[in-house]
């Protein structure tokens, strides 16, 4: 093995870094300029060039698949093993750290990481042992404040109360009973990790000299999102050192809203006084016009550290532009594209579907799914799978029947309504002595007059709320039904108290379930005469489960744009480019927001390789509501040179567009439909058909009803009259 495999497929730039004499760097450099690459090959040479034990290496990564993959290049181009090099995310080397050293840390050897939701869970407990109202004080609120002072390293007890500051004072008291309760259970949530490998390097002298000199190279990629204590802990780690390496971005900053501190570039300028600065300037990713295009979108943004980014590689493709007619009708045509990529022979893994909210996967999933297109969904849970959903999907399976026990466990407590664990025990004891249902169990002992008032109160109000929605179901058509459950149910009240995007997804997704009825085929699944509600569960439980594809499978990326950072892909389709939804409809009015939506709509684009396409649609029913969005600013941002528009032949899209006469043109096979053809159907009355796929048996049109909206039938059942 010699040099010449760690720095012969390097630049001059690349080199430099990577060959450097030991001390402080900071490459600051654009997308797909080989940030990765350079701090990968940098370690490298330090093991075989500067005969550096792997045991003196420490890197910082964002994800585990990434450190996953930081080790396995290392080890491939030293053909060693790296094992005892300490790579990870800052969560899972504190973790590391407290294990090894849970005395300094003050914690019971036995100590347990909790998640989000324990620890959610732990608040309300306390909340309702001290006595501090719920409905004032929303319980997310406060596991949003506490980790946001973890975030910048404070305890409770740092933080000056003010005393005409009713939140703080409030706040403080639960943070303070919060430590207090983790500290005698030996919980650790995930801010507190940080926070705590922290204290216990700075309060135990030994330790930190024993680290310091352990870690001869530290190195972190994706500087520009770490947050205050991370970055903290990172300067008490080299301190006096001068071994700091950082790769990052300014530009693909997408963190702020979680504490990120961009501003942590410019402090690593000033606290590391000797450091050397290294711009890489050459892009290896994409094509020209990708490029362009994203350069020309960024310059938008003010403030910036400044970047030059250009390529060898020829201008290629130029970046297509769809604007489809509605979010099903960018569904179909995305997953049409990704088919004929597949047809000629290429794969599915290089190809990602990034938006910018969770919600919209589920347009994506369902056209997939329907074409036999495996995929993944990175970093979030498919749409049916996810707990909002399901909670929902419980309140109407216990609406139709009452005897299903698993839907009766999921929510006759959520959202909380005051029944305990004494009374769900009495209930579960009962059915399992009598066999009977959970439900049942539950009337004979109210008819027996078994529970407490205030226990006999809350399932009474649960009684009344599950009959009265079985009640209302009768008139109402299944949409309806959807909506008339989450709201009664309390869900969506419950979701929106919630601080922070994770209550806004929650709440965007129940309004989308509502979308999914909406738009769900009920003649097209319709075989056994079941109700339309019991085929829409159905439907919902075969979309969740298994249909993912499997690791090995060669299957379509889906990812929001804030998990897409640091990859890249041959064929990238960035969609749902609305104003209101990206940007987001909370960061229009603020500038610093703004700006962060501009840099993931940057991170985005420069994920693509080889062809990226983008895509708008001009009515979109998100959320639950039908909205005619205007198409994102940030497509007026990116040079008209760039962008080349596409019009299908039966675009859909040109029905909508009264100056252009829609082309009368047969589709479908059977040629019976014409685009436009006005068509009558005896339950959804009369519309005008959009689309037709499929053959023979299999042949499906869609239609847009005046009244009953977008429709799907299949031809062989629906029966359609043609006007
Ligand atoms: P991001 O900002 O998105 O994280 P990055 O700056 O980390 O990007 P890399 O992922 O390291 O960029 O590199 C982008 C692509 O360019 C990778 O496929 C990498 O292998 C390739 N690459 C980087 N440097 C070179 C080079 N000198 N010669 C050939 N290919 C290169
Ligand atoms: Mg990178």
């Amino acid at each position: 093995m010699d040099v010449t495999a760690i720095i012969e497929s390097l630049n001059d730039a690349q080199r430099q870094a990577v060959s450097a004499p030991a001390r402080s760097m900071l490459i600051l450099a654009g997308a797909g300029s080989g940030k990765t690459r350079v701090l990968v090959h940098r370690i490298a040479w330090l093991i075989k060039i500067e005969h550096i034990s792997p045991h003196n290496i420490l890197a910082v990564t964002f994800t585990n698949k990434a450190a996953k993959e930081m080790r396995g290049r290392v080890e491939d181009l030293l053909q060693i093993s790296a094992r005892s090099m300490w790579i990870g995310t800052f969560h899972g080397l504190a973790h590391r750290l407290l294990r090894q050293h849970s005395k300094e840390a003050k914690l019971p050897d036995t100590f347990q990481v909790i998640d989000s939701d324990d620890q959610l869970r732990l608040i309300k407990r306390l909340m309702k042992v001290l006595n501090i109202d719920d409905k004032k004080w929303p319980p997310k609120q406060v596991v949003w404040f506490i980790n946001a002072q973890k975030d910048e390293g404070l305890r409770a007890k740092d933080i000056h109360e003010e005393s005409d500051d009713i939140y703080q004072q409030t706040m403080l008291q639960i943070y303070r009973g919060y430590e207090e309760l983790c500290a005698r259970s030996g919980l650790v949530d995930f801010a507190e990790l940080l926070l705590k490998a922290y204290e216990t390097l700075a309060d135990n002298a030994d330790l930190l000299a024993f680290y310091r000199s352990r870690f001869k190279h530290v190195h972190v990629d994706e500087f520009q999102d770490t947050n205050t204590i991370q970055y903290a802990w990172l300067r008490l780690l080299t301190e006096g050192q001068d071994n700091l390496f950082v790769v990052g971005d300014d530009d693909q900053s997408i963190y702020g809203w979680r504490g990120a501190k961009i501003e942590n570039m410019f402090n690593f300028q000033k606290h590391y006084p000797n450091h050397l600065m290294i711009r890489l300037e050459q892009n290896y990713r994409s094509t020209g016009n990708i490029l362009k295009a994203s350069n020309a979108l960024i310059a938008c943004n003010e403030g910036r550290m400044g970047k030059e980014l250009r390529t060898d590689d020829s201008d290629g493709d130029l970046i297509s532009l769809y604007s489809a007619f509605n979010e099903q009708d960018e569904a179909y045509f995305v997953v049409e594209r990704i088919r004929k990529w597949v047809a000629e022979g290429r794969l599915r893994s290089d190809v990602a579907i990034l938006y910018r909210s969770n919600a919209q996967s589920r347009q994506f999933e369902e056209r997939l799914m329907a074409t036999g297109t495996p995929y993944r969904v990175y970093g979030g849970l498919r749409f049916f799978d996810r707990m909002e959903i399901k909670n929902a999907l419980a309140y109407l399976f216990l609406m139709a029947h009452k005897g299903n026990d698993a839907a009766f466990e999921r929510i006759i407590n959520t959202p909380t309504r005051g029944v305990g664990a004494k009374t769900l025990d009495d209930i579960r004891r009962l059915a399992k002595e009598k066999q009977i249902t959970l439900w049942q169990a539950m009337i004979e002992l109210m008819k027996a007059g078994h529970f407490t008032p205030r226990a006999e109160n809350a399932l009474k109000g649960f009684v009344q709320l599950i009959n009265g929605l079985a009640e209302q179901a009768k008139d109402l058509e299944l949409y309806e039904q959807v909506k008339n459950a989450i709201e009664k149910s309390g869900l969506i009240e419950f979701h929106k108290k919630e601080k922070g995007d994770k209550g806004e997804a929650r709440v965007e997704n129940l309004e989308e379930l509502v979308n999914a009825a909406r738009q769900f085929d009920y003649e097209e699944e319709n075989e056994e005469n079941q109700s339309e509600l019991d085929l829409f569960l159905a439907h919902a439980a075969l979309e969740s489960g298994d249909a993912q594809a499997d690791d090995f499978e060669d299957c379509v990326q889906l990812m929001t744009l804030h998990s897409a950072k640091g990859l890249e892909f041959p064929l990238v389709f960035m969609v749902g480019l609305e104003e209101g939804l990206f940007p987001s409809q909370q960061s229009v009015d603020d500038i610093a927001r703004l700006e962060e939506e501009r840099r993931l709509c940057y991170v985005g684009m420069t994920r693509a390789m080889k062809l990226l396409y983008i895509s708008y649609a001009e009515s979109r029913r998100l959320y639950g509501k039908e909205n005619h969005p205007r198409p994102s600013r940030f497509l007026k941002e990116i040079p008209a040179e760039q962008l080349q528009e596409i019009r299908l032949r039966a675009s859909v899209s040109k029905l909508v567009r009264p100056k252009k006469a829609a082309k009368r043109a047969a589709i479908g096979t059977s040629g019976r439909y014409r685009l436009g053809q006005r068509v009558r159907h005896e339950k959804f009355g009369e519309g005008v058909v959009l689309q037709v796929d499929g053959e023979g048996s299999q042949e499906r049109v869609q239609v847009n009803f005046a009244a009953a909206g977008m429709k799907w039938l299949m031809l062989s059942y629906a029966k359609l009259e043609v006007l």
